[in-house]
């Protein structure tokens, strides 16, 4: 009887060091896992870190916008007083971040695009830029650090944008706002063109600030670049001078002709004249 008892008590020890033991290996298994996890997370985490490090925080969209601006609105004028920016302007090519890059983007004809690093070729310029991210980012000047995204407040980024889309509803103005691209403006323009550097420096210095800055207030309505396009300034002029020169001409030969056409009609009817035989009078 009392070894009947003894295997029934041992059983019940036997059975409950074999649920300690599974509910030991359980929490052991559970707290290995969180604890892999937690490895995991924090790994991943270095690593997105490591990649936003090397990563360029900087819009190339808006960068494009502020390159386009300069080279339609600035550069032709700088060209007309044969001004030369500074390395310290922060519009001087050496100061983009994507100038290399901007530089290896090759239109070869609407909707073909070529790397011109792998000479891979995409169906649109947003394919490129997403290659030049993943595939090419080591082209991106590590010296520089300026992005010219950052002058898009000055250089009015969002009406440069307006004139090629559908006419937007005009926000309410921020006195703030336009303060502060109003002062960046003018940084710009007294960086870029120091008055006392030279004559040319110094009426370049007027013209930007009457071309880009000026049109920061609320005050009245001002127009945003007021002189205007130069690119398209000199192309109409050369496009009306071509046309000009081909009308001239034109109305020149037609005269040309003319008279060589009539001087000969004259030449060919003198020559009739003069050697036809003489009329035979009839003798009755
Ligand atoms: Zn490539």
């Amino acid at each position: 009887m009392s070894s009947r008892r003894e295997a029934m008590t041992k059983t019940c020890w036997d059975l409950r060091a074999h649920v300690l033991i599974s509910l030991a290996l359980v929490l052991c298994l559970s707290s290995f896992t969180a604890c892999a996890d937690k490895f995991r997370v924090s790994e991943e985490r270095q690593r997105q870190l490591q990649e936003e490090k090397g990563r360029v925080h900087c819009s190339r969209s808006r960068s494009r916008t502020v390159r386009a601006i300069v080279s339609e609105y600035l550069m032709p004028f700088v060209k007309d007083q044969k001004y030369t920016l500074p390395k310290t302007c922060r519009l001087h090519p050496d100061n983009d971040v994507y100038h290399e890059q901007e530089e290896n983007m090759i239109e070869l004809r609407p909707m073909q695009w070529q790397c011109g690093y792998c000479k891979k070729i995409f169906r649109n310029q947003g394919f490129l830029d997403l290659h030049f991210d993943n595939r090419h980012s080591e082209k991106l000047e590590p010296s520089s650090n300026s992005c010219l995204a950052d002058a898009c407040g000055a250089l009015h980024c969002d009406y440069y944008n307006s004139l090629s889309s559908k006419p937007q509803i005009q926000a309410t103005c921020k006195l703030a706002v336009v303060e502060k691209n109003r002062h960046s403006c003018e940084v710009l323009a007294n960086t870029c063109f120091p008055a006392d550097h030279s004559p040319a420096a110094q009426r370049l210095n007027h013209f930007f600030k009457r071309q880009f800055c000026d049109a920061h207030t609320c005050k009245k309505k001002l127009k945003i670049f007021p002189s205007g396009s130069g690119i398209n300034r000199n192309k109409s002029l050369i496009y009306a001078l071509t046309l000009f020169t081909v009308i001239v001409l034109a109305i020149f030969y037609a005269i040309l002709y003319l008279i060589k056409r009539d001087t000969n009609l004259l030449r060919k009817g003198l020559r009739r004249a003069s050697f036809r035989p003489p009329c035979k009078v009839q003798k009755e």
